[in-house]
């Protein structure tokens, strides 16, 4: 059985002047990822003024149950007042030092150590930073200086997938594979190089599972043959796309991929921004599947969003190389080890660990997502449903059986997510449009009996949605 959420705190909500606050909104933020403009037309963001448990309420008192956890990130749900005793705590004894000066506060120190623990294997160090994004610049950073430290600086090319997402930096963007973000933000960050996605419903639809997982495995090696092996610096990839649109490669793939990157003396490196902290029903998703990478980036629900901290696990070869330099490594943030984000990250781990959430998520409610995903997968309108752990997706299709979009035959598509999406919204469940998909990733105290609302709502919802589908 699930255990409660931690009760929430008996504040009362606050009287938010809500229309001078949009109005504000509209006069004064830009938004991160969206249309400025569509935001102005509609008046403004929905204010959200609190979290509960598994629930976000807007300024109208309008509950949602937030099936995003955030942005993939509040594991432990919202309303945890450990967590923000923890920061309160660390505040007032020391609220912030750096670690360039050969100086660090305990909590940032004990924080590597622990997840160096969770790491396992040949992660004995943690580096930090504050976002994702500033991981993989880090990750970037510390591949390239390892080569340049080897005698072999040639090695300057990552290879990373189609749609896969690895943040907002020209870095981060760069080496993800989001064709909208490189069109705006470039010129991009050179020697990176895409091969195709693991994504088997929309690109290997009528092959098997092991024929497409070796197909695009293969992809990664024609990629390290095509630059030649020794320009090639590493290999990057999410254990399961999230922000691509919940793309779980099939059994296969990820094995194959390990034995390319030995095969050529490559380093693998995960983007376990998503995945990492239970997401997957382990405490990392390389550990679901089964391989050993080099690094590791770490974030969201590192702290479950309560502050901005994330990390980098760098295997020791690694380390021994770059300690074997005799210069700086010239590489660092001013937050890099905060030690109030260190303090809330400790708890929140330790409130994984005491509740037991990662077990849970493997062995109850992951399954329990999956049985209800299946029975769903029956719906004339979802071509697949499919899940991992607490992320899951739900293909939307014009015709049963197959994975023809709506929209598609006038070379639309892609819309469906978005339209499903709002319906959703409006019925009291957050969730996330990806083009012809929907996307979920609740948090990881989640009950049955929400599962049931999220995917009661999705059914719902794609009864009201259809005619609008069958317009596009
Ligand atoms: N990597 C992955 C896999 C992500 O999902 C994200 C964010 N969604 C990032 C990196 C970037 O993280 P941030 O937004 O904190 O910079």
């Amino acid at each position: 059985m699930i255990p409660p959420a931690t009760p929430p705190p008996a504040v009362p909500l606050r009287n938010h002047d809500l229309a001078e606050l949009r109005r504000l909104d509209v006069a004064h933020h830009l938004a991160p990822q969206q249309d400025w403009q569509a935001l102005e037309d509609m008046g403004g963001s929905r204010i959200i003024v609190r979290g509960e448990g598994c629930n976000i309420i807007d300024g109208d008192g309008m509950r949602l149950l937030d099936g995003m956890a955030g942005l993939w990130c509040v594991n432990v749900g919202y309303g945890r007042s450990e967590l923000a005793e923890a920061a309160y705590n660390q505040m007032l004894e020391l609220p912030y030092y750096n670690s360039f000066f050969k100086t660090v506060a305990p909590p940032t120190v004990t924080l590597a150590a622990k997840l160096a623990g969770l790491l396992g294997g040949h992660f004995s160090h943690i580096f930090f930073n504050s976002s994702g994004s500033e991981a993989i610049d880090t990750l970037i950073r510390i591949v390239r200086h390892y080569w340049q430290v080897l005698g072999q600086p040639q090695r300057q090319v990552i290879i990373s997938r189609t749609n896969g997402y690895h943040g907002s930096t020209i870095a981060g963007m760069s080496l993800g594979g989001m064709a909208s973000m490189h069109t705006q933000g470039g010129p991009l960050l050179p020697g990176i190089v895409h091969v195709m996605q693991p994504y088997k419903f929309a690109e290997g639809f009528d092959e098997s599972e092991d024929a497409f997982a070796a197909r695009a495995a293969q992809a990664v090696e024609d990629a390290i043959l095509a630059a030649g092996p020794e320009n090639v610096a590493a290999f990057i990839g999410e254990p399961v796309q999230g922000a691509g649109g919940v793309i779980i490669p099939p059994a296969g793939y990820w094995p194959r991929v390990e034995a390319i990157c030995r095969k050529y003396g490559i380093l693998l490196c995960c983007d376990e921004v998503i995945c990492g902290f239970g997401r997957l029903g382990q405490w990392f998703g390389h550990q679901h599947y089964g391989f050993t990478p080099d690094l590791v980036t770490m974030a969201k629900g590192l702290s479950s969003g309560y502050l901005p901290i994330s990390a980098v696990g760098v295997a020791d070869f690694i380390v021994a190389a770059i300690k074997s330099n005799p210069d700086d490594f010239v590489h660092g943030y001013t937050y890099s080890g905060h030690p109030t984000a260190a303090a809330v990250a400790l708890k929140n781990l330790e409130i994984i660990e005491r509740e037991d959430l990662i077990r849970r998520t493997r062995e109850d409610t992951g399954p329990y997502l999956a049985q209800c995903l299946a029975d769903l997968a029956g719906h004339r309108l979802v071509g697949e449903a499919r899940s991992l752990g607490l992320i899951g997706a739900v293909e939307i299709v014009a015709e049963p059986g197959t994975n023809r979009r709506f929209g598609s035959r006038e070379g639309g598509g892609g819309k469906a997510g978005i339209v499903l999406r709002d319906i959703c919204i409006a019925n009291g469940l957050m969730v996330r449009g990806v083009k012809d998909s929907i996307v979920m990733s609740p948090p990881l105290i989640i009950s049955h009996a929400e599962i049931d609302r999220i995917v009661d709502t999705i059914s719902a919802a794609l009864d009201a949605a259809e005619p609008v589908l069958r317009d596009l």
